[in-house]
């Protein structure tokens, strides 16, 4: 990725990438930049939840036994509703769009709203493998192991939940990235300063965190290699040594991002999105002054 900022370009080195994690460096950028692609993937990710359940109230007959149950179970409506919207469904966003951005203006379509149904009767866990897409069964939900409720001999659960999409904005459930943070890209420099005596670099040593600093044949040397998350720790060892023999050089135009996401966006559909949708917004901007008279 190489994109315009301030004459230089922005560069892209992916250090991990796993479906539902990145690590990144970015260079030829800003902390303001960093902080507002960090709080685009927090707040404004769009992904489906569960948002609004259906349950069947009174008693619950079972076809074949002929046998009653009761619907009422040992936790409130309103506790099973939430916790079937904290489930991450996987989105497709090329087919998914919000409900107000749809066009069947908030009718609610196979473009805007999913639908499922739980229908299980006691005795028995019921978990989040039992909320079943009615129509596209890639639409299941990615945590099936999750419990919902448990069920009494003489209870049962029949619902019908509905998916629309959202963002973290509305509601937490709609977040899609989590843990989502960057530092500065740390250089370490060790040079033993005038003053600085061997029991003061051993001290610096042996309080090192993770033992990412070794004071042998009388030097100071750092163990990390190429990490940026190892270097990092290190910042403040440097206050150990009062002359200076450690460093750590923060860089202000290299940065490490990183984040997960729950599965609903891979780790790079969300960093693409979030992007995207900061050029939109910078754009709608740029078209507002084009705008003044
Ligand atoms: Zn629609």
């Amino acid at each position: 990725m190489a994109a315009a900022a301030g004459g230089s370009s922005v560069e892209l080195n992916t250090v991990e990438l796993k479906t539902r994690m990145l690590r990144a460096e970015l260079s030829g950028t800003t902390a303001s930049q960093m902080n507002a692609i960090r709080r685009t993937l927090l707040s404004d990710l769009p992904k489906l939840a569960i948002e609004d359940v259906e349950f069947h109230l009174g008693p619950i007959r079972d076809e074949t036994s002929g046998k009653d149950y009761d619907s009422s179970t040992s936790m409130f409506d309103e506790a099973i509703a939430l916790r079937l919207g904290l489930l991450p469904i996987p989105t497709d966003l090329g087919q998914f769009r919000k409900k107000s951005e749809c066009t069947c203006k908030g009718e609610g379509c196979a473009h805007c709203q999913v639908m499922y149904s739980i229908d299980k009767k006691g005795p028995c866990t019921v978990y989040a493998r039992d909320l079943l897409p009615l129509g596209d069964a890639t639409l299941a939900t990615l945590e099936p192991e999750v419990p919902i409720v448990r069920l009494g001999a003489r209870q049962a659960l029949l619902a019908y939940a509905t998916a629309i999409v959202g963002t973290a904005r509305e509601h937490a459930k709609w977040q899609v990235a989590q843990a989502v943070g960057f530092f500065p890209r740390a250089t370490i420099k060790i040079s033993k300063r005038a003053g600085c005596t061997d029991s003061c670099l051993k001290r610096v040593a042996e309080a090192s965190p993770s033992g990412l600093l070794e004071f042998t044949g009388g030097k100071l040397t750092y163990r990390g290699g190429d990490d940026p998350e190892k270097a990092i720790l290190l910042l403040g060892s440097q206050r150990l040594c009062e002359h200076g023999s450690l460093q750590v050089e923060l860089d202000d135009n290299r940065f490490v991002l990183r984040f997960e996401t729950d599965g609903s966006l891979s780790a790079r559909e969300a960093f693409r999105f979030a992007l995207k949708d900061l050029r939109r917004r910078f754009e709608e901007l740029r078209e507002a002054v084009q705008a003044l008279p």
